[in-house]
């Protein structure tokens, strides 16, 4: 079956979220089911310069208004990309969405609608007796129109998937910009691309496609309910029979603390324990936290804005002090929470360190250092960290929402033996619930036996791309029109 991802972003090109790491991450397990994927992105300049051409350049003509456009076949790494090379769209300084300034372009919506018209008719007679998709994946609300200008194509039509990464970005836009886009007017109505009186890109995904999926079991219940699903839970309960959460997988390769090169000792599950306790010294001292190795040291590695409920280990943060344990926070974000963190370092000198910015090597040997990294996240469609945790030994502390609910085995309150149990989840958006989350923590690390056993269980739980892939084939098959 010939799959076609669109997407705005694909690593290692260009990232700003997990996103970019589903895109490059999936197609290759993918392939491994017998799939034949190839993703669809922009032409931005990191894009152009980071591909290796492999195929004929096809000229495009004015996509949407945009300017002579170019389609590219090349690849980066393994992954085998269509670029859509329109310089008047995709040539400018700033990131995918905003400027220099960090505003958003104003013409997103031919940016992205460009993309979103290329990609149907890539699929359509028109597209030639080139690679022709049988189906097409789209990712996050700048794929959203793909199923809508699929709807207006004559003839076999490929299925569609529209994937949910993060319902928080919806891409709306005043419903003045249609014509721009080339859409009927009949198709702005509520059954269509209407969104309260605007324009919705995720909208018309999640109207139009075929088939749904979010990042999570759990996450897509929640997004069926007034609390997560901004604005559009009625649509996805609509749509629930067609809606399906796929847990994300993670780069088992580039997270592989047999392999790390950023560790300073490398160690496997069934021996864990020596390598962790030399990476902690190293982190202790990296960080300027007293060297010891018996304190219970925790670590956030994250962007410190309020969907992260950071706010919250900030004001519990006083259980990990008396109980004597530290703290070493990896990341940047809303002034409010770094200050927050920053307070809390210039108070307790030796036992809690803050470094800002972003710092993947670091984030490594945190990582492997560690025994334990706080995640009390408002939402998280999945999450990426709790499961380098895992797979790195450190017990992740989280709140029990998204995927952090779906990839975390409770050690409980009651039964601090629990035979299943991988980390330490706590339920209510509140201070003191995080706290007695910590103090528990702290208990399993001071009993030994129990924490051991923790800690090699949690390094043996599979998150590789593999069975969700297989999830996806079988999700593919159910709507393909052709093999
Ligand atoms: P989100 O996509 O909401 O930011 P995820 O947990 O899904 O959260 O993914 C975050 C990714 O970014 C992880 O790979 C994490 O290791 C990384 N990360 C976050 N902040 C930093 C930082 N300051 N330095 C290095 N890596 C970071």
């Amino acid at each position: 079956m010939r799959v076609l991802f669109v997407a705005s972003e694909v690593f290692p090109l260009v990232k700003t979220g997990g996103l970019a790491d589903v895109v490059a991450g999936l197609p290759p397990a993918l392939t491994q089911l017998g799939m034949d994927v190839r993703v669809l992105v922009p032409g931005y300049p990191k894009v152009m310069d980071g591909l290796e051409l492999t195929g004929k350049v096809v000229r495009l003509g004015n996509v949407l208004g945009g300017g002579a456009a170019r389609l590219l076949y090349g690849r980066v790494g393994e992954l085998q990309l269509l670029v859509l090379d329109a310089p008047q769209l995709y040539e400018r300084g700033g990131g995918p969405y905003a400027g220099p300034d960090g505003r958003d372009w104003p013409d997103n919506h031919r940016r992205f609608g460009a993309l979103c018209d290329v990609a149907a008719w890539l699929a359509g007679p028109e597209g030639g007796n080139r690679w022709r998709p049988d189906l097409i994946h789209g990712h996050d609300w700048q794929s959203g129109l793909v199923p809508a200008y699929v709807s207006l194509m004559p003839g076999r039509r490929p299925a569609t998937v529209t994937t949910v990464h993060n319902l928080a970005y919806q891409g709306v836009f005043s419903k003045e910009v249609l014509p721009d886009l080339r859409l009927p007017w009949r198709m702005f109505d509520v059954r269509g691309l209407e969104f309260n009186g605007h324009l919705g890109f995720l909208k018309a995904g999640l109207w139009y496609s075929d088939k749904i999926t979010t990042v999570s079991p759990t996450y897509a219940r929640q997004i069926q309910t007034d609390t997560y699903g901004h604005g559009l839970e009625g649509l996805l309960q609509d749509r629930d029979a067609d809606l399906h959460g796929i847990l994300n997988g993670i780069d088992t390769e580039v997270w592989d603390p047999t392999h790390d090169p950023h560790l300073v000792a490398r160690y496997d599950a069934a021996e864990p324990f020596a390598g962790k306790r030399a990476n902690k010294l190293a982190l202790q001292t990296r960080f300027g936290l007293q060297r010891d190795p018996d304190a219970p040291l925790f670590v956030v590695i994250s962007r410190l804005v309020g969907m992260k409920g950071l706010d919250l280990l900030i004001s519990a943060g006083t259980t990990l002090l008396r109980r004597g344990a530290q703290l070493a926070v990896l990341g940047s974000g809303e002034s409010k929470i770094e200050q927050g963190f920053d307070a809390a370092a210039a108070h307790w000198p030796g036992r809690v360190a803050v470094r800002h910015g972003y710092d993947e090597p670091l984030a490594h040997l945190m990582q492997a250092g560690a025994d334990a990294i706080v995640i009390p996240s408002r939402t998280e469609p999945c999450g990426l960290t709790q499961m380098y945790g895992l797979r790195y030994g450190t017990i992740p502390v989280v709140r029990r929402t998204g995927g952090l609910a779906d990839s975390v085995i409770d050690a409980s309150a009651h039964n601090l033996a629990h035979e299943r149990a991988t980390g330490v989840v706590f339920n209510d958006m509140d201070a003191d619930a995080l706290a007695w989350a910590l103090e528990r923590t702290i208990d399993l690390y001071h009993h030994k036996p129990l924490w051991h056993a923790m800690v090699r269980r949690a390094m043996q739980e599979d998150f590789s791309w593999r069975k969700s892939a297989a999830r996806y084939v079988a999700l593919y098959r159910s709507i393909a029109r052709a093999e």
